[in-house]
Parts: C-alpha cells; structure tokens; sequence
C-alpha cells in the first residue's frame, strides 16, 4: 500500500471519541480534561460507554447529558440489553431523547462476569438487532451498532456474523463501529466482505492506542482480536518508561490510521479510556488542527 507521508495529509480526515463514564470525583476532572483537549479537534460526536451489565446506568446518563449541555459536540449514548426488560431500557432511551441526545450506540452488551455468556432477561431485548428495531419505535434517533473485523467469539461463522450485521441495519442501524484491530489489511479485508454482502453502511475503524501492551493482549484474547508478533517485540522492554511506551503507542496507532487513511478511511474512531494525548497526537499526525471555538456551545 501506497501510503502518503503524514506532512503530505490534507487534515480531511474526520474523529469521534470514546469515553467511560467515570466512576470518582477525580476521574470525572480528567475526563471532563481530556474532552476539552479534544473538543476543539471538532469530533463529529464523542460517544460515552455503558458498564457491562449496565453497571453504569446513572453514570452514562449524567455523562452524557453534560457533555450535551456544556459542549456543541454531539454526543452518543451506548445501550445494552443487558440484564434490563424492555421497558427498562426504553424508558432510558425516552430519557435520552427528552435531553437533547440524538445518537445510541445499540449494542447486546457484555455479561456483568466476564467468561459468562449472554443470557437474554426474559422480558428484555434479545440482541442488538432486537434492540435496534425498539429504539426505532421509539423516536428517530441516529443508532450506531458494533462490528467485528475478526468474527465476534459468539459467531458460529464469519457469514453468520456478518448476517448479524446486516439483521442490525435492517432493523434501521446507519453506522457500524469497529472492534479494535491491528493490521489495517484486517479492516479492508472486512470492508469488502460487508460490500459484498450488500450492506451499504459507514463503518467506522475503531481505533485502540496501544500504552498497556499485557492488559490490550488480554483483552484482545477475549475478544478474538489477533495481535501480531511485531507488536510485542515492539514493547518489549518498555515496562518501566511509561514516556517512551506512550511515543511507540502513538507512533503505532498513527500508523495504523496512515494505511487506512490510504485505503479510503476519511473517519476513525478513537478508544480513549478517558486520556486525551494519544488521541491527540494522532489527530495531529493525520493534519487536524485544533479549533479552540469548537469547545463552546452555541449561544
Ligand atoms: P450482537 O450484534 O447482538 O451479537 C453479538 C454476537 O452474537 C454476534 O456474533 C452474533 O452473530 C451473535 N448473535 C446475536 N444474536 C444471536 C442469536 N439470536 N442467536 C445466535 N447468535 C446470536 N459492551 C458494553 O457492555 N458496553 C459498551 O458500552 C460497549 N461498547 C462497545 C462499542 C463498540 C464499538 C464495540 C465493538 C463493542 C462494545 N461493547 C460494549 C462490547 C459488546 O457489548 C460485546 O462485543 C457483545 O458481546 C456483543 O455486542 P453486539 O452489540 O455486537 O451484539
């Protein structure tokens, strides 16, 4: 792949940010921290998790909520069907539109034990394609879904996840973002199969900086995310210089964007677990510049 040099991208690439909602006094200043050093890179919205098992009901809410009141930048909501009926989860959704929130990311959810499998609550949704078609009835919102360039653990088969997919869209999702990957070939190899399925959808990369390289591999082994041997030996030995691993993780994720940015990918996605740096710098490498107005709300 041809890729341009970074000096040479024209700053037309497009972000969004993802956010946790924080759980102290002190991780909500650094989040409320890193949405300001954001902000003015003028993501076209930020989106705000939601706990495995709904854990954080209350905490998304009030996150997003703020994030709506106090900034211009639209914001996201994720939902899951997890342990909820469908009233329950419908009730949160009317909530979200009656403050202003026009974008749920519509998601299964994880069970609250990680190792356990989904159960469906016996009033509650069945999946996200379920939940997607509720929250269609329920008002016009902008619903994201989630996609997996490697097969979802649950998927009996590649063809069956990507029929999942498209039961998503069908029931009305516009955006699928991605699981985190890291070989930008993963996520072309994924765009044409969804092409060639006949889903006409924007997929967004999801972008993952790489700072803890054992807890990412962990994760990724959850998640069937493969994590090639170059990376290791990329971090080996970066233990204890936490400033030289943060420059290898964003020269690593800045790259990845670079060779999807020459694959076509005008918008990536960006995990920030709530650090705004890496994002930052990455933003900056593919020639956004910011905006210090983009942080105010509009009188
Ligand atoms: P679905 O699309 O419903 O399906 C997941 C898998 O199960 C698919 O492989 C599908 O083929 C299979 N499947 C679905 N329905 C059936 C069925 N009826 N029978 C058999 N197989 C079926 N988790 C959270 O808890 N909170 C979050 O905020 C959150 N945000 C995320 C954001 C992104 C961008 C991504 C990629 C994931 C996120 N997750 C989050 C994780 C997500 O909840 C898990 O990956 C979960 O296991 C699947 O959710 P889904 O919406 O993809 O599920």
């Amino acid at each position: 792949l041809d890729a341009p040099l970074f000096a040479d991208l024209a700053g037309d690439a497009q972000v969004s940010f993802e956010f946790f909602p924080p759980k102290s006094e002190k991780m909500e200043a650094q989040l409320w921290d890193a949405i300001q050093t954001l902000s003015p890179l003028g993501p076209r919205f930020v989106a705000v998790t939601y706990g495995a098992g709904g854990s954080t009901r209350e905490r998304t809410h009030a996150t997003v909520a703020r994030i709506a009141s106090e900034t211009a930048i639209p914001a996201a909501a994720h939902l899951t069907c997890v342990d909820a009926t469908k009233e329950e989860v419908d009730e949160i959704a009317r909530a979200y539109w009656e403050a202003g929130v026009r974008h749920i990311v519509a998601l299964r959810g994880d069970p609250p034990r990680a190792g356990e499998s989904f159960e469906q609550h016996p009033g509650g949704y069945r999946n996200a394609a379920d939940l997607v078609a509720g929250l269609r009835k329920i008002a016009p919102f902008e619903i994201s879904v989630a996609a997996y360039p490697e097969c979802h653990p649950d998927s009996l088969s590649v063809a069956a996840d990507l029929e999942n997919l498209k039961a998503k869209i069908d029931a009305g999702a516009t955006r699928a973002t991605t699981q985190f990957f890291f070989e930008p070939e993963c996520f072309f190899r994924f765009r044409d199969k969804v092409a060639a399925h006949g889903m006409d959808i924007e997929i967004l990369p999801g972008i993952m900086p790489v700072t803890n390289f054992a807890a990412i591999s962990r994760m990724a082994a959850m998640n069937g995310t493969a994590v090639p041997s170059w990376m290791g030996r990329l971090f080996e030995g970066l233990d204890d210089h936490p400033a030289a691993r943060q420059l290898v993780a964003a020269t690593v994720a800045a790259e990845l964007c670079r060779k999807l940015y020459a694959g076509g990918v005008r918008h990536f996605h960006f995990y920030t677990l709530n650090r705004a740096e890496l994002a930052f710098a990455i933003c900056h490498l593919l020639g956004l510049r910011a905006n210090a107005k983009a942080l105010e709300k509009a009188a």
